[in-house]
């Protein structure tokens, strides 16, 4: 398959998506980076969004809340190119009502080869690469011979 890219700003559009367990980390993770991360667009599920909002004073897009669509949202405005990366601090000790969404985010960020953080330590790498200060054009499948696929309509 041939790639096309989709260009990210030098700005970039992050979406932060913590389960229960995981926003304590990610609130941590986020007070350390606050400098950072308020030079850039946020985007968060509803509590996380809040939490952020409310304890690090970030201005976040703030979502539904992940078990009632949050996660569908941000997987949404990833399959529209309206995100740029994704950190998202999923529980992986517990099994949670909304599992199916958690697997369909992660599953749309790799279709569109969007870099994700699913643990600080892979946060920390993304937050700090030179990549972050620059504009960059992420490669992305061209997906129109699967748009143009024959299909059997009979
Ligand atoms: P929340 O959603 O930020 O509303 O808690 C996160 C999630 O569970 O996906």
């Amino acid at each position: 398959m041939n790639n096309t890219t989709i260009k990210m700003a030098k700005r970039k559009r992050i979406a932060l998506v913590a389960h229960d367990n995981k926003k304590s980390d990610l609130l941590d993770w986020a007070r350390f980076n606050r400098g950072l991360l308020e030079e850039h667009e946020l985007w968060a599920t509803g509590t996380t969004g809040l939490l952020l909002q409310k304890e690090l004073g970030l201005k976040v897009h703030i979502l539904q809340s992940g078990p009632l669509g949050g996660d569908q949202q941000v997987g949404a405005k990833i399959a529209e190119g309206l995100i740029d990366f994704l950190i998202f601090f999923w529980d992986p000790l517990e099994s949670l009502p909304h599992d199916p969404d958690v697997k369909a985010l992660l599953r749309i960020a790799v279709v569109w080869n969007l870099p994700v953080a699913c643990d600080r330590a892979s946060a920390d790498f993304i937050i700090s690469s030179p990549l972050m200060k620059e504009e960059y054009a992420r490669q992305v499948p061209d997906y129109s011979g699967y748009r143009a696929r024959p299909l059997r309509l009979d």
